[in-house]
Protein backbone atom coordinates (compact mmCIF):
# COMPACT_ATOMS: atom_id res chain seq x y z
CA UNK A 1 0.00 0.00 0.00
CA UNK A 2 1.74 3.28 -1.13
CA UNK A 3 2.68 6.31 1.69
CA UNK A 4 0.83 9.13 0.47
CA UNK A 5 0.62 13.10 1.62
CA UNK A 6 -2.54 14.49 1.34
CA UNK A 7 -0.98 17.95 1.93
CA UNK A 8 -2.59 20.73 3.97
CA UNK A 9 -6.22 21.87 3.42
CA UNK A 10 -6.10 22.95 -0.12
CA UNK A 11 -6.87 26.81 -0.79
CA UNK A 12 -8.40 28.97 -3.44
CA UNK A 13 -7.09 31.65 -5.98
CA UNK A 14 -7.06 34.29 -3.18
CA UNK A 15 -5.56 32.08 -0.71
CA UNK A 16 -8.28 31.19 1.43
CA UNK A 17 -8.72 27.62 2.93
CA UNK A 18 -11.68 25.71 1.09
CA UNK A 19 -14.09 24.79 3.44
CA UNK A 20 -16.03 21.51 1.10
CA UNK A 21 -20.14 22.35 1.33
CA UNK A 22 -20.08 18.87 -0.40
CA UNK A 23 -17.26 15.83 0.41
CA UNK A 24 -17.70 15.31 -4.01
CA UNK A 25 -16.49 18.64 -3.82
CA UNK A 26 -12.78 17.61 -2.65
CA UNK A 27 -12.59 14.92 -5.42
CA UNK A 28 -10.62 16.91 -7.88
CA UNK A 29 -8.25 18.18 -5.38
CA UNK A 30 -7.90 15.50 -3.87
CA UNK A 31 -6.98 13.28 -7.38
CA UNK A 32 -4.74 16.22 -8.03
CA UNK A 33 -3.00 15.95 -4.53
CA UNK A 34 -2.82 11.31 -4.22
CA UNK A 35 -3.49 10.59 -7.93
CA UNK A 36 -5.75 8.25 -9.75
CA UNK A 37 -5.50 5.28 -7.66
CA UNK A 38 -7.50 3.87 -5.11
CA UNK A 39 -5.35 4.76 -1.74
CA UNK A 40 -6.33 1.23 -0.72
CA UNK A 41 -5.62 -0.84 -2.97
CA UNK A 42 -3.79 1.39 -5.56
CA UNK A 43 -6.45 0.31 -8.26
CA UNK A 44 -6.12 2.85 -11.49
CA UNK A 45 -9.02 5.71 -10.94
CA UNK A 46 -12.23 5.12 -13.19
CA UNK A 47 -15.19 7.25 -12.91
CA UNK A 48 -16.23 4.96 -9.50
CA UNK A 49 -13.40 6.19 -7.40
CA UNK A 50 -15.10 7.75 -4.93
CA UNK A 51 -13.61 10.54 -1.65
CA UNK A 52 -13.30 7.68 0.98
CA UNK A 53 -13.56 8.54 4.24
CA UNK A 54 -11.46 7.45 7.00
CA UNK A 55 -13.42 7.29 9.81
CA UNK A 56 -17.24 6.50 8.28
CA UNK A 57 -19.32 9.65 7.50
CA UNK A 58 -22.03 7.23 9.06
CA UNK A 59 -20.85 4.28 11.37
CA UNK A 60 -23.00 1.56 12.12
CA UNK A 61 -25.53 2.63 14.69
CA UNK A 62 -25.60 6.05 13.69
CA UNK A 63 -29.06 8.06 12.12
CA UNK A 64 -27.45 10.32 10.50
CA UNK A 65 -23.66 11.92 9.19
CA UNK A 66 -21.67 13.27 11.48
CA UNK A 67 -20.60 16.76 9.68
CA UNK A 68 -16.72 16.95 11.26
CA UNK A 69 -15.98 13.59 9.42
CA UNK A 70 -18.24 14.09 6.62
CA UNK A 71 -16.41 17.41 5.02
CA UNK A 72 -12.72 16.94 7.05
CA UNK A 73 -10.11 17.31 4.50
CA UNK A 74 -7.64 15.24 6.78
CA UNK A 75 -10.44 12.34 6.96
CA UNK A 76 -10.49 11.94 3.12
CA UNK A 77 -8.64 9.51 0.90
CA UNK A 78 -9.46 8.02 -2.33
CA UNK A 79 -11.19 4.73 -2.76
CA UNK A 80 -12.14 2.42 -5.50
CA UNK A 81 -15.85 0.46 -5.41
CA UNK A 82 -14.74 -2.49 -3.85
CA UNK A 83 -12.43 -0.84 -1.15
CA UNK A 84 -14.75 1.38 -0.24
CA UNK A 85 -17.85 -1.02 0.03
CA UNK A 86 -15.66 -3.77 1.67
CA UNK A 87 -14.61 -1.00 4.41
CA UNK A 88 -18.06 -0.12 4.49
CA UNK A 89 -19.72 1.60 7.59
CA UNK A 90 -17.62 -0.12 10.15
CA UNK A 91 -16.81 2.56 12.70
CA UNK A 92 -12.60 2.01 13.13
CA UNK A 93 -10.63 2.76 15.85
CA UNK A 94 -7.63 4.05 13.71
CA UNK A 95 -4.94 2.99 15.92
CA UNK A 96 -5.93 -0.74 15.45
CA UNK A 97 -5.12 -0.57 11.78
CA UNK A 98 -2.60 1.47 9.10
CA UNK A 99 -3.23 4.34 7.23
CA UNK A 100 -1.61 5.20 3.97
CA UNK A 101 -1.66 8.78 4.94
CA UNK A 102 -0.29 8.42 8.91
CA UNK A 103 1.94 4.81 8.55
CA UNK A 104 5.02 3.88 5.71
CA UNK A 105 2.25 1.36 4.84
CA UNK A 106 4.66 -0.08 2.05
CA UNK A 107 6.18 -1.35 5.00
CA UNK A 108 3.77 -3.09 6.36
CA UNK A 109 2.66 -5.67 3.95
CA UNK A 110 4.95 -7.96 1.59
CA UNK A 111 3.57 -8.39 -1.51
CA UNK A 112 4.17 -11.84 -3.62
CA UNK A 113 3.85 -13.72 -6.84
CA UNK A 114 0.51 -14.11 -8.18
CA UNK A 115 -0.25 -10.31 -6.34
CA UNK A 116 -0.73 -11.89 -2.83
CA UNK A 117 -0.70 -9.73 0.05
CA UNK A 118 0.27 -10.22 3.88
CA UNK A 119 1.97 -8.87 6.94
CA UNK A 120 5.21 -8.00 6.44
CA UNK A 121 6.84 -11.20 8.18
CA UNK A 122 9.71 -9.02 10.56
CA UNK A 123 7.04 -6.55 12.21
CA UNK A 124 6.16 -7.48 16.07
CA UNK A 125 3.44 -9.62 16.40
CA UNK A 126 1.39 -6.90 17.50
CA UNK A 127 1.98 -5.06 14.05
CA UNK A 128 1.42 -8.12 12.28
CA UNK A 129 -2.09 -8.20 13.77
CA UNK A 130 -2.59 -4.44 12.39
CA UNK A 131 -1.40 -5.62 9.35
CA UNK A 132 -3.81 -8.37 9.16
CA UNK A 133 -6.68 -6.47 10.42
CA UNK A 134 -6.14 -4.11 7.57
CA UNK A 135 -6.06 -6.44 4.94
CA UNK A 136 -9.41 -7.38 6.19
CA UNK A 137 -11.16 -4.18 6.61
CA UNK A 138 -10.38 -3.41 2.99
CA UNK A 139 -10.53 -6.92 1.63
CA UNK A 140 -7.53 -6.94 -0.01
CA UNK A 141 -7.42 -11.30 0.66
CA UNK A 142 -10.47 -11.63 -1.42
CA UNK A 143 -9.81 -14.28 -4.22
CA UNK A 144 -12.89 -14.53 -6.33
CA UNK A 145 -11.45 -18.06 -8.07
CA UNK A 146 -12.27 -19.12 -11.18
CA UNK A 147 -15.14 -16.27 -11.75
CA UNK A 148 -14.30 -14.49 -14.66
CA UNK A 149 -17.77 -12.21 -14.13
CA UNK A 150 -16.44 -11.16 -10.33
CA UNK A 151 -16.83 -7.92 -9.52
CA UNK A 152 -14.17 -7.30 -7.33
CA UNK A 153 -11.17 -7.49 -9.74
CA UNK A 154 -8.73 -6.27 -7.56
CA UNK A 155 -6.66 -9.46 -6.72
CA UNK A 156 -6.92 -10.49 -10.75
CA UNK A 157 -5.34 -7.03 -11.29
CA UNK A 158 -2.63 -7.40 -8.81
CA UNK A 159 -1.73 -11.14 -10.40
CA UNK A 160 -1.65 -9.44 -13.88
CA UNK A 161 0.09 -6.71 -13.27
CA UNK A 162 2.96 -8.90 -10.99
CA UNK A 163 3.77 -10.94 -14.21
CA UNK A 164 4.04 -7.94 -16.44
CA UNK A 165 6.52 -6.35 -14.17
CA UNK A 166 8.44 -9.28 -14.08
CA UNK A 167 8.60 -9.43 -17.58
CA UNK A 168 9.71 -6.09 -17.68
CA UNK A 169 12.46 -6.69 -15.28
CA UNK A 170 14.11 -9.54 -17.22
CA UNK A 171 14.13 -6.98 -20.81
CA UNK A 172 15.45 -4.71 -18.58
CA UNK A 173 18.52 -6.74 -17.74
CA UNK A 174 18.96 -8.07 -21.42
CA UNK A 175 18.69 -4.37 -22.10
CA UNK A 176 19.38 -1.87 -19.47
CA UNK A 177 19.59 1.71 -20.84
CA UNK A 178 17.70 5.06 -19.52
CA UNK A 179 14.98 5.20 -22.52
CA UNK A 180 13.33 1.70 -21.10
CA UNK A 181 13.55 2.63 -18.13
CA UNK A 182 11.64 5.61 -18.41
CA UNK A 183 8.97 3.70 -20.21
CA UNK A 184 8.70 1.24 -17.77
CA UNK A 185 7.68 3.62 -15.37
CA UNK A 186 5.01 4.35 -17.86
CA UNK A 187 4.28 1.23 -17.73
CA UNK A 188 3.36 1.02 -14.07
CA UNK A 189 1.34 4.40 -13.86
CA UNK A 190 -0.47 2.79 -16.49
CA UNK A 191 -0.93 -0.47 -14.46
CA UNK A 192 -0.67 1.25 -11.18
CA UNK A 193 0.06 -1.00 -8.38
CA UNK A 194 2.70 0.81 -7.54
CA UNK A 195 3.71 -1.41 -5.03
CA UNK A 196 4.05 -4.52 -7.09
CA UNK A 197 6.31 -2.90 -8.81
CA UNK A 198 8.18 -1.32 -5.81
CA UNK A 199 8.59 -4.97 -4.69
CA UNK A 200 9.78 -6.35 -8.10
CA UNK A 201 12.18 -4.05 -8.76
CA UNK A 202 13.30 -4.32 -5.29
CA UNK A 203 17.16 -4.69 -5.50
CA UNK A 204 17.07 -1.61 -7.95
CA UNK A 205 17.40 1.53 -6.20
CA UNK A 206 17.39 3.60 -9.74
CA UNK A 207 13.93 2.11 -10.80
CA UNK A 208 13.00 2.36 -7.04
CA UNK A 209 13.60 5.89 -6.91
CA UNK A 210 12.11 6.35 -10.53
CA UNK A 211 8.84 5.08 -9.16
CA UNK A 212 8.54 6.88 -6.08
CA UNK A 213 8.82 9.89 -7.89
CA UNK A 214 6.38 9.11 -10.29
CA UNK A 215 3.12 9.41 -9.18
CA UNK A 216 1.17 12.60 -7.17
CA UNK A 217 1.15 11.80 -3.50
CA UNK A 218 3.63 9.55 -2.56
CA UNK A 219 5.27 10.06 0.57
CA UNK A 220 8.71 10.15 -0.41
CA UNK A 221 9.77 11.05 2.88
CA UNK A 222 9.18 7.43 3.81
CA UNK A 223 12.03 6.07 1.86
CA UNK A 224 15.97 6.26 1.68
CA UNK A 225 17.84 7.52 -1.33
CA UNK A 226 18.42 3.74 -2.28
CA UNK A 227 14.33 3.77 -2.34
CA UNK A 228 14.52 1.65 0.86
CA UNK A 229 11.39 1.86 2.91
CA UNK A 230 11.91 3.85 6.03
CA UNK A 231 10.08 4.19 9.51
CA UNK A 232 7.67 7.09 8.85
CA UNK A 233 8.07 9.85 11.61
CA UNK A 234 4.92 10.00 13.75
CA UNK A 235 3.37 6.45 12.30
CA UNK A 236 3.61 2.97 13.53
CA UNK A 237 5.35 1.77 10.69
ZN1 LIG B 1 -9.37 -0.13 -3.90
Amino acid sequence: MRPVNRGPLPTDASGNEINFKKYGDARGKLIERLGETCSYCEMHLDSSLAVEHVKPKKPEGSDENILERELDWYNFLLACVNCNSTKGKKDVIPDDYFWPDKDNTFRAFTYSEGGIITPYAELSVELQDKAKATIELTGLNKRPLNDPKASDRRWINRREVWDIAILARERLSRNDNDVFREQIVDTMTGHAYWSIWMTVFHDDPDMLQRFIKALAGTATDCFDEDGMALQRPGGQV
